[in-house]
């Protein structure tokens, strides 16, 4: 298998200083918590300049109808994006706004509808969970890919647990190609040629995750089709760390 290239990002936005994962401030009185507080990365700050994320309570039930729900995000986040273009002028302001959002939130991804904007971006913090292919101390990198094309998925899939940033409160479990390739541009280098990266187990799935957004899906469209309810976010957090111990993703 030819080298993964996520490991050579076209863009490290934040290079200097990487994002480091948040840890909550844990009460010593309270009880043992049941979970690793480590691997725990909570809404931290959604900024007050971007339309606020949707509760679950949006979502019809989580059917993914976001009918109910005022305001110019909900729409947008069930649009099919557009591709960037040179039209659309200097995309530096973007991905500074999803940049600043994904640090703030805590979150693992974040696409250009989740803050409103009907274009074909999203950003990936890498490097969150282990992989085989992955050097050990390798801290987590965040990278932007634009108009990002899937090239290859593979037919084996994995199960895991997922939530995401516009629908809080909960998570679930479905199945994700286990290994996807992508061509995208890099925000730095619009004219391109296309890169192309791969990704496995986890970066896979935030992958496609995210490209749900820009073909306006959510999670929990698929969590419908496959009829299965969405769990509490503590809940989906329990039984997604607990696979990620057991296939080596985190220390266990
Ligand atoms: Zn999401």
């Amino acid at each position: 298998m030819r080298l993964v290239t996520w490991l050579l990002p076209a863009l490290l936005v934040g290079c200097a200083t990487p994002p480091t994962l948040r840890t909550p401030t844990m009460n010593p009185a309270a009880p043992a918590p049941t979970f690793d507080p480590t691997l725990v990365v909570p809404i931290v700050k959604w900024p007050a300049t971007e339309p606020r994320p949707l509760s679950a309570a949006a979502f019809d039930g989580g059917g993914g109808s976001a009918a109910a729900v005022p305001g110019d995000l909900s729409a947008v986040l069930r649009q099919v994006a557009t591709p960037w273009t040179a039209e659309d002028g200097d995309i530096a302001p973007l991905i500074a706004r999803l940049h600043a959002t994904l640090l703030s939130s805590g979150g693992v991804g974040i696409a250009a509808p989740q803050i409103g904007v009907g274009k074909r971006v999203f950003l990936v913090k890498h490097g969150t969970r282990r992989h085989v292919s992955q050097p050990a101390g390798v801290p987590p990198y965040i990278v932007a890919y634009v108009n990002p094309q899937v090239i290859y998925a593979s037919p084996e899939q994995q199960e895991d647990y997922e939530a995401c940033l516009s629908v809080t409160g909960i998570g679930g479990r479905l199945p994700r190609a286990l290994h996807l390739r992508l061509r995208y541009l890099a925000p730095d280098a619009l004219q391109g040629p296309p890169r192309e990266v791969e990704a496995h187990d986890w970066d896979a799935r935030i992958f496609q995750h995210e490209l749900d957004h820009i073909d306006g899906h959510l999670y929990i469209d698929h969590l419908a089709t496959l009829s299965r309810t969405p769990l509490s976010i503590e809940e989906m957090r329990l039984h997604r760390d607990a696979g990620h111990r057991e296939r080596g993703l985190v220390a266990p």
